[in-house]
Order: C-alpha cells, then sequence, then structure tokens
C-alpha cells in the first residue's frame, strides 16, 4: 500500500472512504503512480478559520459586522474578535458562524485597521480600510458653565450603555422612534466659543417631533434604564433605555412623559413615552442614540438596513 503525502494538497487518507472520480484522477497526477487505495482529500487547513467583515467599505461611524467561521465543524468555542485595542464578544449566528459588531465613531482615526478572530486554537485577521467622513460642525456660544448632569445619571447611563445580553431581541430594520422631522443627525461635531471639541460629536439623531407626540421602540428589547428628573436626570431629563441584546441598546432623551418601566419587555412600534423639553434642551425634542458595544454609531444602517 503506497500513503501519499502531498502537502497541502493531502492531509490524511483514508482507506473507507470511496474516491470519486476527479479527486482520483488528482491523486494519481499528484503521486505519479496509480494507487488501489482509497483517499479521502481535505481542504487545506492553512487558513482553519475564515473571517468576513461587512460593510467592505465602512466610513466614520459604521457598525462593522463580523462572522468568524471554523473550518473545522467539530470546534464549538466562541471566538474572540478584536479590531485595534479593543475585544469584542461574538454570538453564535448560523452553525458553525460566529458574529460580532465593531462600531466606530467620529472620534476614530480613518486608515486601515486590523481586525482579528481568535478561539479554538486558531487566528484570523483582515484588514479593512476605514474611510473618513465630514460631519457638519455648530458653533455654539457659551457663558459660565453651562448646565452639568450629575453623577448619579452618568453612572447609570454609563452602565446601561455597556450592557451585553447573550439574548438576540431585534430582528431586520429599526423603525424610526419618532415622526417629527430630524433637526440634528449623527455626528455633528462642535466649536464651543471658537474652540474645537476634540471628544464632542452628536451621540444620536434629533428628532423635533411635537410636545406630547408618541416616541415608539424601534425594535423589540428590555428596558433597562428608565431615568427621571426627579431622580438627579438634570441633563439627560427623562430618560428610557432599551436593551436589545447583544451588545446593542438605544436610549431616549428629553421625554415629557414615560409609558413603561424597568424590566418590561417591548415589542417594535409599542409607544415608551412622549417628546418633552426636560433636561438640558432648548426646545422640545427627542435625542435618539444607539450604541454597540457603548458607543454611539450612527443608526442609519441600523434603520436602512438593518444587521443580523
Ligand atoms: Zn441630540
Amino acid at each position: 500500500m503506497f500513503v501519499c503525502w502531498l502537502e497541502p494538497w493531502l492531509q490524511k487518507s483514508d482507506l473507507s472512504t470511496t474516491l470519486n472520480h476527479s479527486l482520483g484522477l488528482m491523486a494519481r497526477l499528484a503521486c505519479g503512480l496509480t494507487m488501489g487505495v482509497a483517499i479521502a482529500f481535505i481542504p487545506n487547513s492553512a487558513i482553519a478559520m475564515q473571517i468576513k467583515v461587512t460593510p467592505t467599505n465602512p466610513k466614520l461611524g459604521d457598525t462593522l459586522r463580523v462572522i468568524a467561521q471554523y473550518d473545522d465543524l467539530s470546534i464549538n468555542a466562541a471566538p474572540q474578535v478584536s479590531a485595534g485595542k479593543q475585544t469584542y464578544q461574538t454570538f453564535l449566528t448560523g452553525s458553525n458562524q460566529f458574529r460580532a459588531f465593531v462600531p466606530t465613531t467620529p472620534l476614530d482615526k480613518p486608515g486601515t485597521l486590523t481586525i482579528r478572530a481568535t478561539g479554538g486554537g486558531e487566528t484570523a485577521e483582515v484588514t479593512v480600510k476605514l474611510a473618513d467622513r465630514k460631519f457638519p460642525t455648530q458653533s455654539i456660544r457659551i457663558s459660565g458653565s453651562g448646565s452639568d448632569g450629575t453623577d448619579r445619571e452618568f453612572d447609570r447611563v454609563d452602565a446601561f450603555k455597556k450592557l451585553v445580553t447573550p439574548e438576540k431581541f431585534w430582528q431586520g430594520g429599526f423603525r424610526r422612534p419618532n415622526q417629527g422631522a430630524i433637526t440634528s443627525g449623527y455626528g455633528i461635531r462642535r466649536y464651543y466659543n471658537g474652540v474645537f471639541a476634540k471628544d464632542y460629536y452628536h451621540r444620536g439623531i434629533d428628532y423635533a417631533g411635537a410636545y406630547g407626540s408618541p416616541v415608539v421602540a424601534p425594535a423589540p428589547g428590555r428596558v433597562s434604564l428608565v431615568g427621571r428628573v426627579s431622580e438627579g436626570f438634570k441633563l439627560h431629563g427623562n430618560t428610557i433605555g432599551i436593551d436589545h441584546g447583544q451588545g446593542v441598546t438605544t436610549i431616549y432623551l428629553h421625554l415629557s412623559r414615560i409609558n413603561v418601566k424597568e424590566g418590561d419587555f417591548v415589542r417594535s412600534g409599542q409607544v415608551i413615552g412622549a417628546v418633552g423639553a426636560t433636561g438640558g434642551v432648548t426646545g422640545p425634542h427627542l435625542h435618539w442614540g444607539l450604541y454597540v458595544n457603548g458607543l454611539s454609531v450612527d443608526p442609519s444602517p441600523w434603520r436602512e438596513v438593518g444587521f443580523e
């Protein structure tokens, strides 16, 4: 009996497997002799994990969907995905397929971003080119200290944004949370008294819905934050936060009315509150923010296409 060991074509032989004609021909050509044994080919295992990132031409503010898939179907350990210095949890989305969301923001540096998946003793890596994007700017004149928030509201909002729960509650695209016109888009940068605020960008979308007009849940989820002016939410105003699962959360600020309580499960389109002017605002509007793994991303792709 002959055993052909042809890296990288042939990784192992298996006497019990029947060769099909083309594989048999390949084996004969490769070995240069005819064998009376059956040989099974398995794919080149030099790349033992595949990694795919969409969108293929991302720009600042986009959510990157990273799919990692092992070649070896028997590996089922969830890999971890890293981008730059950050690491992200992955979740099973199909047979042997894991997905992580990597958030990008206007504060990121455009250029090459290396994305790596590691798990089950395997590593795969891909680079994407994160394109620059010009965001509109506003010039704000402020005198005095402005309106400061309280530690209590920042602590509770920060804890909410960090939620990464294993269930996935949403499906498909997100609805718009209010029917009012958009008055401030995502990512607007600011100058305060002529000085560029390098850490500021508008972390959401403002809808100029009429005072008292309904605010609806754009996707199913669990209400995981309810904060009121009376509890110290001086800057955010009356606030609702919905956890959609797997690191995706949305927040609703400046409400005049809150219809839900923490722990409630809401369905897409359910009225959760009403537009108001509570907190640090100059007039009634809804501020809607969408966070992915703690960072405010552009909600538009979540509305138009959706992510699975
Ligand atoms: Zn806003």
